[in-house]
């Protein structure tokens, strides 16, 4: 009987729990056991209560849960080799040769380093006398399934990751929230969005909430131009009868020499307008709350995606992530998705804003 285990691990995002409750009711349905891992990483290095055994009625109710139920965490232990060695130890006592990890790149980053080092753990933890020959036998090799976890949208090969139009919801909630206050008293808000080094969230509730301007890592505007242009697109809506003015700044902006475009700079720069002007960040409200539709669906889809992803895998197969491209489940490798999701991020750093764009978008071949 196949053993599958799944954790979330990172930062929380809601959908996150239906892609539990798919892993656990498909591995069910297809005849596995399957176990959650509790606390993420942290539940793999320490085992016993964290590995717990799941029945079909233990996710009743989790899709309409926001964050994640099993917990999350950041383990540093499992950046360390000795601490993946723990972990190797801890799931071939329970038996379970497959894991399902829902997390951002850098919790992908360690399950595919976690698979790839898998052999040579083993052989450690044999020459340790942990285990015996016989013992590890049946464990040669370690499934490994991702699914992208992060409100920010940020990797590569995938339309939307499990959690980002939850996130999104929240934000063009608040913006109208604030839009109407901002009416009232005529006044200029900049509201600052999560999102890390993509500007997806901010970009996305900008359009939706028709908001006066957007700042993006992806679109770095000109040092010390981009002043001028942000009081002259505020000042002609203001001439065309606009009551209030919002900027959406996203978390990780930038200008095209690299330095911070902070919700306070932009600030200043309404104030200098003579707008009344107030900042608004709106931090981890854009977590909260239950998953929207999307991403409910979209954890389903992916949960129940990867328990098959699981049951086909030969040991040649290269670890896969599950996406979604043009409305359709889509299979990837892990290691180029994580791989071309860190190039977005050094091109920014170099100023290829074009290419960083080019590699959001690249296509992968299957
Ligand atoms: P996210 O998955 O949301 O990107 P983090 O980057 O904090 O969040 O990663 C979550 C956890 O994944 C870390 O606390 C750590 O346990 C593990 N992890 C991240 N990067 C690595 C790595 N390079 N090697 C091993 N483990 C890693």
């Amino acid at each position: 009987k196949k053993k599958i285990a799944v954790m979330t691990s990172g930062g929380d995002s809601p959908g996150m729990n239906a892609s539990v409750r798919a892993v656990v009711r498909a591995g069910i349905y297809y005849g596995c056991d399957v176990y959650a891992v509790y606390e993420g990483y942290k539940g793999l290095l320490e085992g016993g209560s964290l590995l717990k055994k799941m029945e079909w009625s233990d996710v009743r109710g989790y899709l309409s849960e926001g964050g994640t139920l099993i917990g999350t965490a950041r383990c540093m232990e499992f950046r360390e080799r000795w601490g993946r060695k723990q972990a190797a130890k801890n799931l071939i006592t329970e038996g379970i040769d497959a894991l399902v990890v829902c997390g951002g790149d850098g919790s992908l980053t360690g399950a595919d380093l976690f698979r790839h080092e898998w052999p040579s753990l083993l052989e450690e933890l044999v020459s340790d006398k942990v285990f015996t020959e016989q013992d590890i036998e049946p464990y040669k090799h370690l499934n490994i399934v991702g699914l992208v976890g992060s409100i920010d949208n940020d990797m590569s090969g995938t339309d939307s990751t499990i959690g980002a139009f939850s996130a999104l919801e929240r934000i063009i909630e608040m913006v109208d929230y604030i839009d109407e206050t901002a009416k009232s008293h005529s006044r200029a808000f900049v509201v600052e969005v999560m999102g890390r080094h993509c500007g997806w969230l901010a970009l996305m509730a900008g359009i939706a909430t028709g908001a006066d301007y957007i700042f993006i890592p992806e679109r770095a505007p000109k040092c010390g131009e981009w002043q001028k242009e942000l009081k002259e697109v505020c000042q002609r809506h203001r001439d065309k009868g606009r009551r209030n003015n919002t900027v959406i700044v996203a978390e990780g902006a930038i200008d095209d020499q690299l330095n911070p475009i902070t919700s306070e700079n932009v600030k200043d720069v309404l104030v200098e307008m003579g707008l009344d002007t107030r900042v608004t960040i709106l931090g981890h409200v854009q977590r909260g709350g239950t998953a929207v539709a999307h991403d409910r669906w979209l954890g389903t889809m992916q949960g129940v995606e990867a328990v098959k992803a699981i049951l086909e895998m030969t040991p040649e197969t290269p670890s896969p992530l599950i996406g979604i491209r043009e409305n359709k489940i889509i299979t990837m490798p892990l290691v180029e998705s994580v791989k071309l999701t860190k190039e977005v991020a050094s091109s920014i750093d170099n100023k290829d804003f074009d290419k960083a764009i080019s590699l959001r978008d690249s296509e992968f071949i299957e």
